[in-house]
């Protein structure tokens, strides 16, 4: 799915009046991590991008990506969902509004959709029970069609 590129100097702005706010450190290492998160822009692991930002050749800990996860989440920045197992992923919540994720039990592999009718759901069942609906996050869960990486393709 097509998304347009972030506009990191906006996050950044973001970010930094949040941790004003909150009165923690305002560190390079904390804006680099965001950057580094809009040039993927797409679903990530706190180890994918520990990996992504060695390979280029930043010196940042693990301890620095985790806890800058944790406070990008508080902030909104960023989306952190749990498909399946305990491996969170994160997101941009800039990157595409209200989509939703389709994962395959057995190879993992996510994909990304937007259907207007589960909207048109949330809004209804919110409705109904009084509620004045906002946004929501829906999972899929089931088989992919890929031979070649899916694993239940294989045994079929
Ligand atoms: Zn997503
Ligand atoms: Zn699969």
């Amino acid at each position: 799915m097509p998304s347009s590129s972030p506009d990191v100097e906006a996050l950044k702005q973001q970010f930094s009046d949040f941790l004003k706010r909150k009165q923690y450190r305002n560190t390079q290492e904390r804006y680099k991590v965001l950057d580094r998160i809009a040039e993927l822009d797409r679903h990530f692991s706190a180890d994918e991008l520990y990996v992504y930002m060695n390979t280029k050749g930043d010196s940042v800990s693990r301890a620095t990506i985790y806890s800058t996860l944790d406070l990008l989440t508080k902030c909104s920045i960023l989306m952190k969902h749990r498909f399946q197992g305990d491996s969170a992923h994160f997101e941009l919540s800039s990157r595409m509004p209200d989509h939703d994720h389709l994962i395959c039990v057995e190879c993992g592999r996510i994909v990304e959709f937007r259907a207007e009718e589960i909207d048109g759901i949330r809004d209804t069942v919110a409705k109904n029970l009084g509620f004045k609906p906002l946004t929501h996050s829906l999972q899929i869960f089931a088989v992919c069609p890929d031979p070649v990486t899916c694993e239940h393709n294989g045994r079929d």
